[in-house]
């Protein structure tokens, strides 16, 4: 449980779904990173790229890229971290391909990438997506 996390955990309804696009419903254990946290680091990110790229105006030769290309990795990374909503705990539900209960275990950052998983059962690829947006 991740620290200062005292709720209980909250659940959420993901959509299992096969390639051939039969679907089930499971349930997720999803910690979400808030839009305002998202934003509020984001900000942080480009700020402090711009602040070192400006301070590398002064250093020989450095000053050729750094004063532009720090601050440009840093609105790339801030984008990055928009996109990163949270972290999936778990999640349980029936498989669409074979019907049995199917738990996975932490799935890691919950982003704009789909994450895809294996039926312990019958070995078919699942897709997860979240069916609450934020
Ligand atoms: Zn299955």
């Amino acid at each position: 449980m991740p620290q200062g996390y005292t709720d209980p955990m909250p659940s959420e309804p993901f959509e299992l779904k096969t390639r051939r696009g039969v679907a089930s419903v499971a349930t997720a254990e999803v910690v979400r990173t808030s839009r305002g946290t998202r934003y509020a680091r984001a900000v942080a990110i480009c700020v402090g790229g711009i602040l070192i790229g400006a301070g590398t105006i002064i250093i020989p030769l450095v000053h050729f890229v750094a004063p532009w290309g720090i601050p440009l990795l840093s609105f790339a990374l801030a984008a990055y971290v928009l996109t990163l909503r949270g972290r999936v705990l778990a999640v349980e539900g029936p498989c669409p391909a074979c019907g049995e209960t199917a738990s996975f275990g932490d799935q890691g950052t919950l982003s704009n990438d789909p994450i895809w998983v294996l039926c312990p059962h019958c070995k078919e690829p699942l897709q997860m997506t979240p069916q609450v947006g934020d």
